[in-house]
């Protein structure tokens, strides 16, 4: 014993030296005992010992800790309970669940400690059934889960979005009384809203006493995941005036509501407040901020955001990518690409639907083989997103045989955005046969979406087979599926006002209807001319309505004209495709006007200026 002791000694001096000149936690050595068996010098030692364990823990360093380990093991002194304790967290923390589990059976005792650091153990490093299996271990070897078990388990149970699971914790919770524990009730609250439970939670969260930040955002991030904006955005409000410490996930997940409702002044002051926390530099909350000011249409502010971030994940860029391709810089797409090769971040599927996504919206077919092609030599298969991405390119350049043998290719069933993105490039180049053929191929499939309904429709329609074109549209009867109405909205401070085409409803609608009327006029003398044809024909996706001057987006541009100052661009966003003459219309708008607009349809984005639009005619 006394030649453990003294060897242990001597290691901790080898070690402190082995630290380097700065070592991470100064480690004083006591004195050599006279008498060895004093136990309280021999706390000392092994408490020391904890301390650099829990210091090579927070540097991550494995290989020291592999040799700590062997220290410790050496010393005889590893199934002292804190000890183990300790290294089981070491090697949760250096992503080593397995070598957690080692210590963990080698422990003669095991304490609610030992066991609650296992079972973190397992939920931290996402391997949520060990972590259960350990739970329901703990439970029959009679020991009680307390605060640092508890929300493990609903973590567990979150992940793998077993709710029936979560509620029998929820029952133990109640049963062992921690019901009203802040940690414990939060991690409840939580598990329910990433189930989709959102009821379960806010009942939950309502009657806490006492709420943490982790139960405010699980409830924020809930709603936003039920689309229930709005609840979001309110319960936001009310963290921020109790003055909640939110974290970087409520911000990222307030930013995305904002993003997908094109909320930008909003999402600017959230972003104020991002900077405010320093939030803003997170690379998790920098691709929220860059969605929302992209899909918002000031994609100068995505840019911004980007270069910003020094660190930036994969998402980051993917994110960068995509508001590239939506804002038709197209060359920009490829040059980001091409640096994130020469950083050595490596591309994955999404990245390679950005560039594609990009490709087939410019038009540039051969750049896009060139990409389907790389794709492969970067080892990533690809999905049936990317060959509904080529054949949308091949099909919108009118190579529709081409278009049809990638089809034939396809090492998967063709999904329906193949077909759609088929019977599209059909459409735009008046191949009525071709149409016919696919739309009776797709029928054979049985039931199939909305969309893909109405472009069958349009497709036996255009060859002349009125009956299947009836069919069709019965069948989209039947099922009760009415085309979505047309609305496009435009954002004044905090309110946003929307319109439908025809639209009466308005405040402002005297001066609306004025204000279209003179630029129609003007308009005519700069050789506009109102194309009806899209009146008669009607195509997937684009508002349907006899009063083509009145279209909601062209409502909402005046109303923009008449409220913005003229240095404002004006930014519309439309749940539908922009027809062919409003999308002539806008263009002679923006001419006569000298204004700025930025359409965003349900495909891209549209950036008007002087009489020419960024998506040269093609979208
Ligand atoms: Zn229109
Ligand atoms: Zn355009």
């Amino acid at each position: 014993m006394e030649f453990l002791t003294c060897f242990l000694h001597q290691r901790l001096l080898t070690l402190s030296c082995f630290f380097g000149s700065a070592p991470p936690v100064a480690v004083s050595l006591p004195k050599l005992p006279r008498n060895f068996l004093n136990t309280y010098v021999f706390e000392q030692d092994y408490r020391n010992i904890c301390e650099l364990l829990l210091s090579v823990t927070r540097s991550r360093s494995v290989p020291k800790g592999l040799q700590l380990h062997a220290h410790i093991i050496k010393a005889g002194i590893q199934t002292i309970p804190l000890i183990s304790h300790h290294l089981i967290n070491l090697y949760s923390k250096s992503q080593l669940p397995l070598f957690a589990l080692q210590v963990f059976e080698e422990a003669p005792q095991k304490s609610s400690t030992t066991w609650s650091s296992v079972i973190s153990s397992f939920a931290q490093n996402e391997l949520p059934l060990l972590a259960l299996e350990f739970f329901r271990r703990m439970l029959h070897s009679d020991v009680r889960p307390d605060d640092h078990i508890f929300p493990s388990a609903t973590k567990s149970c979150a992940f793998l979005s077993m709710c029936d699971v979560g509620q029998s914790v929820h029952c133990l919770v109640v049963k062992t009384g921690y019901e009203f524990d802040v940690f414990v009730g939060s991690s409840v609250v939580d598990m329910y809203a990433k189930c989709g439970e959102i009821k379960l939670a806010r009942k939950m969260f309502d009657e806490m006493p006492e709420k943490n930040v982790v139960s405010w955002s699980g409830m924020i991030y809930g709603y936003t995941q039920m689309c229930e904006d709005d609840e979001a955005l309110r319960l936001f409000k009310q963290a921020l005036l109790q003055d909640v410490d939110v974290n970087d996930f409520t911000l990222s997940s307030v930013l995305r509501v904002c993003g997908t409702s094109t909320l930008l002044e909003l999402g600017k002051q959230i972003h104020g407040l991002c900077f405010k926390t320093s939030f803003d530099s997170s690379s998790f909350v920098g691709s929220s901020l860059l969605s929302l000011y992209s899909k918002c249409g000031v994609v100068e502010g995505a840019y911004l955001v980007f270069d910003e971030i020094t660190i930036k994940n994969l998402g980051m860029w993917n994110a960068m990518l995509i508001a590239c391709a939506q804002h038709a810089h197209t060359n920009k797409t490829f040059e980001l690409f091409k640096q994130m090769e020469s950083v050595g971040m490596k591309p994955n599927f999404i990245t390679f639907l950005c560039i594609l996504y990009a490709c087939s919206h410019a038009g540039l077919v051969e750049k896009g083989q060139c990409y389907f092609q790389l794709m492969k030599d970067y080892g990533i298969k690809p999905g049936a997103q990317h060959y509904a991405s080529m054949v949308d390119l091949l099909g919108r350049a009118g190579k529709l045989q081409e278009a049809v043998q990638m089809v034939q290719e396809m090492p998967m069933e063709p999904t329906e955005s193949v077909w759609g993105a088929l019977l599209t490039g059909c459409r735009i180049h008046g191949n009525t046969e071709l149409a016919s053929y696919v739309a009776d191929r797709v029928f054979e499939l049985g039931p199939v979406s909305a969309g893909l309904h109405v472009l069958l429709s349009n497709a036996y329609a255009a060859a002349g087979r009125w009956e299947e074109a009836a069919r069709a549209r019965k069948m989209l009867r039947d099922k009760g599926i009415r085309k979505e109405t047309g609305l496009s909205w435009v954002e004044e401070g905090n309110r946003v006002h929307t319109f439908a085409a025809g639209d009466k409803s308005h405040v402002k609608t005297i001066e609306i209807y004025k204000k279209l009327e003179e630029l129609g006029e003007e308009m005519e003398k700069a050789g506009y001319v109102a194309d009806t044809s899209f009146v008669l024909k009607e195509v997937d996706g684009e508002e349907k309505n006899q009063t083509i001057r009145f279209h909601s987006e062209r409502l909402a541009i005046a109303f923009g004209l008449i409220a913005f100052p003229p240095e404002r661009p004006i930014r519309v966003m439309k749940n539908l495709r922009v027809c062919g003459d409003c999308h002539t219309a806008i263009k002679f708008i923006s001419k006569c006007t000298g204004r700025v607009i930025i359409v965003r349809d349900n495909n891209r984005f549209h950036r008007f200026e002087d009489g020419k639009c960024t998506c040269g005619d093609y979208w």
